[in-house]
């Protein structure tokens, strides 16, 4: 599998052939363009998808044929929005996971208690969920993780150990700051886009079409289309013989610290 170690040494073996071909035989310098532009955007591919396992081996779904599915909303708590949410997985007996922001748990203190005590589970998504996240040093990543750890612990008394990205963007600063704090990085194998697809109708086929066992759904309990659609996806979801189980209990891993 490609990797970010991988990658540079194919990268700086491929640039000192090409260097000693240019040197000898006078190879054309589009041959260095064509390497480099390749090399970014393999970095780039990386960065944005969460399931590459590029910078940092990140957990996205259950290798399993049992006919299991764990869903996961990231961004709250949201007072307009998570309430509601929280109502529909009450109602229909679903324990989810929570990936929440730690601005906005100090914001809803009551809200994450009420999360916590429906039986779900909460994990880390960063305090700041700054736009210029990924650009952040290892250092300032790793204190706005703590910092999150630190909200969560004054409410619920434990701290977080699963970590889902902002954006869903690793990096290497991303990787050390993970490993600083000891968390386990939690990605998903079905992405909603519930952010950007406002129409419900297209919304429940986006998620619905790529269920299989073991998946895990990621959707934000700040998108109003989540609301419409979550009662008839968890429906949908049963009628295909698929039971919810939690993302600690399906991909066997420990919530807190
Ligand atoms: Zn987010």
């Amino acid at each position: 599998m490609l990797n970010f170690n991988t990658i540079n040494v194919i990268f700086i073996s491929l640039l000192i052939v090409l260097i000693g071909l240019h040197f000898f035989y006078g190879v054309p310098w589009y041959l260095f363009v064509i390497l480099f532009v390749t090399y970014f955007s393999l970095l780039f591919y990386g960065s944005y998808n969460v399931r590459s396992n590029f910078y940092i081996k990140t957990i996205s779904s259950a290798d399993t044929s049992k006919m299991q599915i764990a869903i996961s909303f990231d961004d709250g708590p949201a007072p307009n929005y998570t309430p509601h949410i929280l109502e529909i997985l009450k109602y229909h007996n679903v324990q989810a996971a929570f990936f929440c922001i730690g601005k906005r748990i100090d914001e809803n203190e009551s809200l994450l208690q009420r999360i916590y005590d429906d039986g779900h589970i909460i994990g880390n998504h960063s305090y700041s969920h700054d736009l210029w996240f990924d650009l952040f040093s290892a250092g300032k990543m790793a204190e706005d993780l703590k910092k999150m750890n630190r909200a969560m612990k004054k409410v619920i008394g434990m701290e977080p150990r699963l970590f889902r990205p902002p954006y869903g963007v690793t990096n290497p600063n991303l990787k050390k700051a993970i490993q600083r704090g000891g968390y386990t990085p939690v990605g998903w194998s079905i992405r909603s886009m519930d952010t950007v697809i406002k129409d419900a109708g297209k919304l429940l086929e986006k998620v619905t079409i790529s269920l299989k066992p073991g998946a895990v759904v990621l959707f934000h309990d700040t998108s109003k289309s989540t609301l419409d659609i979550l009662p008839e996806f968890i429906d949908y979801a049963r009628e295909k013989g698929y039971s919810f189980i939690r993302l600690d209990k399906l991909l066997n891993l420990e919530p807190y610290a």
